[in-house]
């Protein structure tokens, strides 16, 4: 999933080496399963069955392609969020992603005919779900999935309940700042400066839980003086401009979520991202350009921050 992961467990020597095996299986299985960086992945497959079978794809008769309970589960808490946040989430951004050449890691500026364009083929509507049949059908030729926002968490979730199962007494899985969860011992964690990301703004520690940050600084492109954050705001194709970073915390379990939440947040914007935090159930915090200043939103419930 293009990042570095750690997993630290405590407990009784001879179960660690295994619990951590166990964990980082799980890392793997998800990687397999839902990384864009591996073309053999189930998604990847699903997303090249859609390119290859065209427009006859989308006839109401089409067959849906049926996938593997994981992936599945994945795909439609993407999709509940999309709805969620009306359209600020949403899974099917992959090929604006690609424009923005994201995936090929140096961006480029699109025009803004490409930018509309591929942005028509963008929108989590056009996807169906059968539960029953764990079935995917794409209603509109082109659609792609992208679960980068909400996958990592999603790995971070199973890879702790391995550790739990194997009786570790504290746990941690850190995906890289995107998404962390841990138990059993308190762990600081560091807001960054969102314009000078080497300095922090402050710290809060956290004994138990996830924590997920989205943030303009984690990967982009500068281009004519002007930043070009990853994450984009699918209602009009271009990177999302005004956040800098969104940090959210949730309970033990809710790494997926949590993860979600903050690259919905993001892309919502001050208002829509505290109503759509406290609706949900978490806690966060959003740092944005206003004018020349940088400003910031909180939950009610967002720990202190000290220096
Ligand atoms: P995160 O690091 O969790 O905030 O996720 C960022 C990744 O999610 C990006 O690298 C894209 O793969 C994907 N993404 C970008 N924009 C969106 C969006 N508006 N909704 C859902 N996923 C997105
Ligand atoms: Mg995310």
């Amino acid at each position: 999933m293009g990042t570095l992961a750690r997993i630290e467990a405590c407990g009784a020597e001879s179960m660690l080496g295994d619990a951590i095996e166990r964990a980082y299986g799980e890392l793997e299985t998800v990687d397999r399963l839902m990384s864009l960086y591996r073309g053999d992945s189930e998604l990847s497959i699903l997303n090249s069955l859609n390119r290859l079978n065209g427009p006859e794809r989308v006839q109401a008769d089409a067959d849906p392609t049926v996938v593997s309970p994981s992936t599945f589960r994945v795909i439609a808490a993407a999709v509940r969020l999309a709805e969620d946040s009306e359209g600020a989430f949403d899974p099917t951004v992959g090929p604006l992603v690609r424009l923005w050449g994201f995936y090929r890691g140096d961006g480029s500026v699109p025009t803004p005919e490409e930018v509309v364009n591929t942005r028509a083929r963008v929108g989590f509507r056009h996807i169906r779900l059968d539960a029953s049949r764990r079935a995917v059908r794409f209603e509109q030729a082109d659609l792609e999935l992208d679960l980068g926002g909400l996958a990592k968490g999603y790995a971070v979730d199973r890879a702790m309940t391995r550790l739990r199962e194997a009786g570790a007494t504290a746990g941690l899985v850190d995906l890289g700042e995107s998404s962390v969860g841990l138990y059993g011992r308190a762990q600081s964690f560091a807001i960054r400066n969102p314009l000078q990301p080497d300095e922090t703004v402050g710290t809060f520690k956290l004994e138990r839980g996830c924590v997920s940050t989205s943030a303009g600084y984690q990967q982009g492109f500068e281009h004519e003086g002007e930043w070009y954050a990853h994450i984009i705001d699918p209602r009009d194709g271009w990177p999302v401009r005004n956040s800098l970073s969104a940090t959210v915390l949730g309970p033990e379990g809710d790494a997926m979520k949590v993860d979600a939440l903050s690259t919905a947040g993001f892309v919502a914007g001050p208002d829509e991202a505290l109503r759509l935090w406290e609706r949900l159930g978490v806690e966060g915090v959003l740092y944005f350009r206003k004018g020349a200043e940088v400003d910031f939103v909180l939950t009610s419930g967002f720990p202190h921050l000290s220096r």
